[in-house]
């Protein structure tokens, strides 16, 4: 497995470098942009660790470059805590994950081989699962702590889409454009009115309560393996 990082601070750079590495992963490390970009397009890699503030080109604009060309990697985007509008961004803009600097190298590890598992994923699961709650792609049927429960199909298919990403921030932008197919772009309350709906329906009355509101940027589905 081969991952590109992007990465102009050099200690962090050659922190990630030999974490990696000592992974078990081939590494290359570019410290610009334009570098990272363009070893992005020519090289073959399973996925890439981009940097947000970069010298020459930022790292949502290497991101840009990669989608246009057709690359699928996966992305991970590192982000400063004060980046939040970049991160949504990035996400918008097709990257799979992020994480805030400062972070523990056994956390960029985790998501990076989740990340990797996801992209090489031979078949998809039937049941999607958080704590006790339970969503059965085929059957269309969802239970929590045994009880089913009755969705609508947008319902469901907000459910599905939080479940396929625990863990992850999603922009009320992009649940809006996957859930309802549409560019939501001044009134995404139709995501808060579909959001309060099923948290009434499958949190309300459990615990722990699985979908959380990130003010300012959207939702997540956490579970008790990923808060
Ligand atoms: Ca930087």
């Amino acid at each position: 497995m081969k991952i590109l990082i992007v990465e102009d601070e050099v200690k962090t750079g050659d922190y990630l470098r030999q974490g990696l590495g000592e992974a078990g992963f081939v590494v290359d490390l570019a410290r610009d942009g334009l570098d990272g970009l363009h070893l992005a397009l020519t090289e073959g890699y399973d996925l890439a660790v981009l940097d947000v503030t970069l010298p020459g080109i930022d790292g949502w604009q290497v991101l840009q470059g990669i989608r246009r060309a057709g690359r699928e990697f996966p992305v991970l985007f590192l982000s400063a805590r004060d980046e939040i509008d970049d991160r949504v961004r990035g996400l918008e803009l097709g990257a799979d994950d992020y994480l805030v600097k400062p972070f523990a190298f056994a956390e960029l590890l985790a998501r990076v081989r989740t990340l990797l598992r996801r992209g090489t994923k031979a078949k998809e699961p039937d049941v999607l699962r958080a704590a006790d709650l339970e969503l059965d792609l085929p059957r269309r049927r969802v239970t929590r702590a045994g009880q089913r429960i009755d969705l609508t199909a947008k319902e469901f298919a907000l459910l599905e889409l939080l479940l396929r990403r625990p863990g992850e921030v999603l922009p009320r932008s992009l649940i809006a454009s996957r859930v309802w197919d549409m560019n939501f772009d001044s009134d995404t309350n139709v995501v808060d009115v579909a959001v309060r709906r099923l948290r009434a329906k499958i949190d309300d009355a459990f615990e722990p309560k699985l979908i959380r509101t990130v003010r300012g940027m959207g939702y997540v589905l956490e579970t008790p393996e990923c808060a």
